[in-house]
């Protein structure tokens, strides 16, 4: 590999139009909280003494925005920039602390369709401290689904869900994106990493269309690990990694570990990707006991504003400033976070790191491989998601979730057999997942959150009116039930998971 962010084929992922010779790309900016401003000012200093052609549109986000009562920090003028511009810079902010706040990069991603999150991860050794010198991974994090769909309910006394949601297009989309950035960039494996051998069915949908898609990819080397394993090995031993490709919450855990193994988090930049635009940061929060000393990294949102250079096509000053970036950390101009006595040669700020870069415009590192981002880069558009063929669907039963107090599955069970009249056979209650009727063990832990699973009678059709039905009958026996999921059959697979013990 010869970049040292490896991400050209974003430049081309997501064209623009054709713009004439000399139009400044217009690019919302936003300066963030804590060291968000000084960093922002550092970089935007740098690209433009780069020679990056961008109108920069400044936008208000984060903590104001927050206190003047918009729940996800972020108001309708930001919103319109954004949807206009496209692209979109932005230095770190603080999520205030408490309920009531939705997160602004979480909303942003999930509002524009943002759906892939690239993390490259280099080492720089030896001039920055690390334990894999060798280390280079990309990490495409599915930005968009899983358990940051929100979606969270207290439902008893004692038990609180969130819900795991995930598609089969956006598992596609983002699978896809993956092999595709892996072919563009001469990338020759993918890993997947799930946790299917306990969700089976939503990790078990990933790691299936990883498998599906992954076949139109005979070129790469192909591997699916448990994701605690998968990370365990990343952390020990990131050599045997190339591209990996992970659900949300995952991408998010692992691309950090990988971000601090390689040197520190105040060098891996990130790019938020979807058809309809892209998001450009550093991966960092905004460091509040930071601000104001002029001491944070820009690097991370330096090399962010490289990835959006080279998305918005501009390839030149791209390389211009990602060679002067790496000279600079040669040279031993470090910020403190990866300042060393004995290696590092001078200990600087924020704008002097900004300075020191912007000093060594046109040149190239003489040990590091130098970036070169001019020559011919393959294309790919950013993927779509084939259209869905609906599945033949059977309902054939419903589970029924109820709240109560004690130990007495038995006295509960009766109760839910009285209310089937007929229709159903109560087949199992599980409690927290674990089947504790019929059989249950004594020495399984109880809450006051029970799974009532019935199946209709083999000589019955269910319908919706006869779920309506039982719940009336439910209610009318005082059980305090607190939802209900239907069970169904697609083209005669079952589209639920069995009871833990059944
Ligand atoms: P953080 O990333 O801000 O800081 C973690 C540690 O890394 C701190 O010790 C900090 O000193 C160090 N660090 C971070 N960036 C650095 C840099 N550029 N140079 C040198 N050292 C750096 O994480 P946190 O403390 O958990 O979060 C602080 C705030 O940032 C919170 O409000 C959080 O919600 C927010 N946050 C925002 C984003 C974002 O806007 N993308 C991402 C993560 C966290």
């Amino acid at each position: 590999m010869n970049q040292l962010v490896d991400h050209k084929a974003l430049a081309h992922s997501h064209p623009l139009p054709a713009l004439k010779a000399g139009t400044a790309v217009p690019v919302s900016v936003s300066f963030g909280d804590g060291i968000g401003p000084e960093i922002m000012q550092a970089s935007l200093k740098v690209l433009l003494a780069a020679g990056a052609n961008i109108a920069i549109e400044p936008v208000e986000i984060g903590e104001r925005v927050y206190r003047r009562g918009h729940s996800a920090g972020i108001g309708p003028e930001a919103w319109e920039s954004l949807r206009r511009t496209k692209i979109f810079y932005k230095a770190p902010i603080t999520t205030p602390q408490g309920g009531g706040f939705k997160s602004l990069n979480v909303t942003i991603r999930k509002s524009l369709g943002l759906f892939a999150n690239v993390r490259p991860v280099r080492a720089f050794a030896p001039f920055v401290a690390t334990k894999h010198p060798g280390m280079d991974v990309v990490i495409v994090r599915e930005n968009e689904e899983d358990l940051y769909a929100g979606i969270e309910h207290r439902q008893t006394d004692e038990v609180y869900q969130c819900l795991k949601i995930v598609s089969r297009p956006g598992c596609e989309r983002i699978v896809r994106y993956a092999f595709e950035h892996a072919r563009a960039n001469g990338r020759r494996k993918v890993a997947c990493f799930t946790k299917d051998n306990i969700m089976k069915l939503t990790d078990g949908l990933f790691h299936t269309v990883f498998d599906e898609v992954g076949a139109e990819y005979p070129d790469i080397e192909k591997q699916h690990w448990i994701v605690d394993i998968g990370a365990a090995r990343l952390a020990a031993d990131p050599g045997r990694f190339d591209v990996i490709v992970t659900p949300n919450l995952y991408g998010d855990i692992v691309s950090d570990i990988a971000a601090e193994i390689a040197g520190s988090v105040g060098l891996a930049p990130s790019a938020n990707v979807g058809q309809h635009g892209a998001m450009f940061e550093a991966i960092h929060g905004s460091a509040p006991a930071l601000a104001g000393q002029d001491a944070a990294n820009p690097s991370g949102l330096l090399l962010a504003g490289v990835m959006m250079l080279l998305h918005i096509g501009q390839r030149q000053a791209a390389e211009r400033l990602h060679n002067a970036w790496l000279k600079t950390i040669e040279d031993g101009i470090h910020t403190f976070d990866i300042f060393k006595e004995g290696s590092s040669r001078q200990k600087v700020g924020t704008s002097a790191f900004a300075d020191a870069v912007i000093a060594r415009l046109g040149q190239e590192p003489a040990v590091l491989e130098p970036v070169r981002y001019e020559g011919e880069a393959h294309a790919f558009a950013v993927p779509s998601a084939k259209p869905t063929i609906p599945a033949v669907k059977g309902l054939i039963g419903v589970d029924v979730f109820v709240h109560r107090a004690g130990r007495d599955a038995e006295g509960l069970a009766a109760g839910m057999q009285s209310a089937a009249n007929g229709s159903y056979d109560l087949v199992m209650i599980t409690n927290r997942g674990v089947k504790v009727w019929p059989n249950g063990l004594p020495e399984t832990s109880l809450t006051d959150h029970w799974r009532c699973r019935y199946m209709v009678k083999p000589d019955k059709q269910l319908n919706k009116a006869m779920i309506a039905e039982l719940q009336m009958r439910l209610a009318q026996a005082g059980i305090d039930f607190i939802k209900t999921e239907h069970l169904c059959t697609f083209d005669g697979q079952p589209g639920y998971s069995l009871g833990q013990g059944q």
